[in-house]
This record gives structure tokens, sequence and C-alpha cells, in this order.
């Protein structure tokens, strides 16, 4: 049953991706949500039959609603630069606590968006989490349509939707100065640069949702990084809260997809198991100032430069006039997938095999360590913080 669930799936994910912004699949007329419009990646005809599934007419300013009625809701973000629909879904959990899962924020990093479906296909057919859960499984349509355009660059140098235009900052780096809340009004990032629509979003749905912990699901294009990384949370200041339990949470995530046979070699899981990403400075211990990456790919106009949702959401906010925009430092995990292809982007029966069982293990950590009752909070108590967090042990 599974397989077949699966299989369907996998189709019906292949035929949406495929579908053109004049080619797009009509869903769920009931609803008067017909999606004809937009041709993003979407889940829609999968989930149009799906009884664990209400599609709702809501949008991000509904979102109180959506959360008040406790059952697993489509509703909608908001509209990318192109109008396409950038769809959202909460899943209730047994437990107050919030998580938000995001990908696509490379739309090249098609293989991401794969992840964050068929978490969203797991969730609806399993058991509740323990999280409560917004998952946005594309949050760049336009560019992730750009990349889907020329399959045969897919995963190639070229990197095709990663960036919304020529000469457009880097998705990825465009959020405020850490320690800082969103404003709204002037919507500019750290570096006084305007952030993208798409973003603005993003920014708006974590202040209002304003969750505990975030996964961001991104891709790699050098399989050797491919893991599961922590941001060291700090307060207001950049003063380091202690890395221990954000370790321990993805090296946990990492240990469950290797001991399945998974890819997260970034994770060096065989020889000292380490949640740090190869180009971020080491986390301090608590107390002392945090070093952070405000620097990422190398590119002219310093595009590839800023400051990324790891480093803004692992940041405390605090004294802002509007207390409402106070929040503790999120866990934040970025999730590198170990190449950008989806399965269905294989010519080969073989390699398509195997990079479905690679998108079920990643989802299967996503949906099994870090939204289910895996608290390092709880647990944290006695633990040291620094440099012992190359040695967590393995979960489960
Ligand atoms: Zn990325």
């Amino acid at each position: 049953m599974k397989w077949f669930i699966f299989i369907v799936t996998l189709v019906a994910c292949t035929l949406l991706f495929a579908a053109g912004k004049e080619n797009s699949i009509s869903v769920n007329k009931n609803t008067g949500d017909t999606d004809t419009t937009t041709g993003i990646p979407s889940f829609a005809s999968v989930i149009e039959g799906n009884s664990n599934l209400y599609r709702s007419s809501y949008s991000l300013k509904d979102l109180e609603m959506v959360i008040q009625e406790k059952r697993n809701t489509a509703f909608l973000l908001g509209e990318s630069k192109e109008g396409r629909k950038i769809n959202a879904y909460y899943i209730p959990g047994s437990s107050p606590l919030k998580a938000l899962v995001i990908a696509g924020v490379h739309g090249s990093e098609l293989s991401s968006i794969d992840v964050a479906y068929w978490l969203l296909n797991g969730l609806l057919h399993g058991e509740q989490p323990y999280y409560s859960v917004i998952i946005v499984p594309a949050l760049f349509p336009d560019n992730a349509f750009k990349a889907m355009s020329e399959p045969a660059q897919i995963g190639g140098t070229s990197n095709i939707g990663r960036y919304s235009h020529t000469g457009a900052i880097d998705p990825n780096r465009q959020m405020p100065s850490p320690g800082k809340a969103f404003d709204e009004e002037n919507a500019t990032d750290h570096a006084g640069r305007k952030i993208e629509q798409e973003n603005r979003l993003l920014l708006q749905l974590i202040h209002l949702f304003k969750p505990q912990r975030i996964a961001n699901i991104h891709a790699i294009r050098d399989t050797s990084y491919g893991g599961i990384y922590a941001d060291p949370r700090t307060d207001q200041h950049g003063l380091a809260l202690g890395y221990t339990t954000d370790s321990i949470l993805a090296i946990g995530m990492a240990s469950f997809i290797h001991q399945r046979g998974g890819n997260v070699a970034g994770n060096k899981p065989d020889r000292s198991p380490t949640a740090l990403y190869y180009k971020d400075p080491r986390p301090s211990p608590a107390g002392f100032l945090q070093k952070r990456n405000m620097t990422g790919s190398v590119l002219n106009a310093k595009r590839g430069s800023g400051v990324s949702l790891g480093t803004w959401g692992s940041t405390a906010i605090v004294n802002e006039k509007d207390s409402l925009k106070n929040r503790d430092a999120m866990r934040v995990i970025t999730i590198e997938y170990p190449g950008y292809k989806r399965s269905s982007d294989h010519s080969t029966v073989s390699r398509r095999l195997a990079e479905q069982r690679q998108t079920e293990l990643f989802a299967a950590a996503i949906k099994d360590i870090f939204l289910a009752n895996f608290c390092p909070e709880a647990e944290s108590s006695g633990m040291p913080d620094g440099p012992a967090y190359t040695t967590m042990k393995s979960y489960p």
C-alpha cells in the first residue's frame, strides 16, 4: 500500500511539476481553488481526494483561523512576483509547540521541494506529529518553474532558478539584521536592500506563527556536503546560548538517514559526527560572541552576501517597540539534500529508485525526529556546551 501511494504521489508530482503556466492542472472545483493560473509545483491533485486535508480558501491573514480549527489545512501563503500561488499546509500537532518547514528557497534545488511534498504526504497518511507544523514546499515557485523549464540543465552548473533575475540577491541572503525584527513598511535586509516578495511573505509568516524551530530544506550540488546542519543560537547581542542541543537534533536527524543507507556525508557520520556546515564558523561556548558567516557564494556586487535565515532565525529579538515582534532564538536546521535532481529527473530506473529512497529518508527524518517528541530542550540540563558538540551520541 505504501509503495502504491508513493508511486501515485511520484507520478502526480511529476505531472504537476511539468505543468507550465499556460498548461496547469485544474483541481478541486468544489472549493473554487483551481490553481489554473499558477502552474507551480503543487501537490494539489494528489491531495484532492485526500479526506485528511481541508483545502481552504484561507490566506495568511486568516492564519489564526487555520490554527484554531485544528485540522490539516491547505491555505495560501501569498503570490509570487509572477502571480503563482505559494501554497502552505498546516498540520496540527499533539503539543503546543510549533515548527515551520520550508523548501525551494533556491528554485534550482528541485529535490528539496520533493522532500517537502513527501513529508506532507507522510504527515497526511501517518500519525499526528508532536509539533504543529506549517509546510511551505516551494517558496519561490517562479524560480522552480524556470529550473523545470530547462530539464537538461537540472543539477548543472548553470544553476537555473537559483536567483529571481540577473543581478538579484541570493534568496537565502535577504534577512534583516540579526537581532532585529522584520519591518514590513521598509522591507529591507541587513544591507539595506529590498527583500523579495516571497521572502517578505516568509517573514510575515514567521512573525505570525512564531515557530520554535525551522527546517529549511535546500540541496547541494557537491553531494559530499549533503547533510543536516544547525545554526548556533545566540541572544540579541550575538552571544552564544550553547550549541549542544541544536547539535543533538541535527545529528539525530543525520544519523537516522545514515543508518538507513542515506547520504549525509557532510555530517561525517562515521568519523566525528558534526552538525556544523563546512563554511560556518565554529560554535562558541555559551556566553561568548558567536561569529557568523555573512558571505554566501562568491558573486559580483555581493549578491551572495547578506544574512541567511539560519543566522537571523537563530538570533533572539528583544527590545522592539512592538513587543509582539520579540522572540526567542529559534532552532534553525538547514538541510542540504545531496544533489538537485528529483527522482523523476533521472533517466534510469535504478537511479530513480535510489533518489526516491533518499527523498523518503530525508522526509522521514523531518517527520520522525524534527517534528516528533524529540526535545533536546527537556534533556539538556547538565550537558556541556562547546566542543562536545562533535561527539554527541547518534539517534536512535
Ligand atoms: Zn539552497
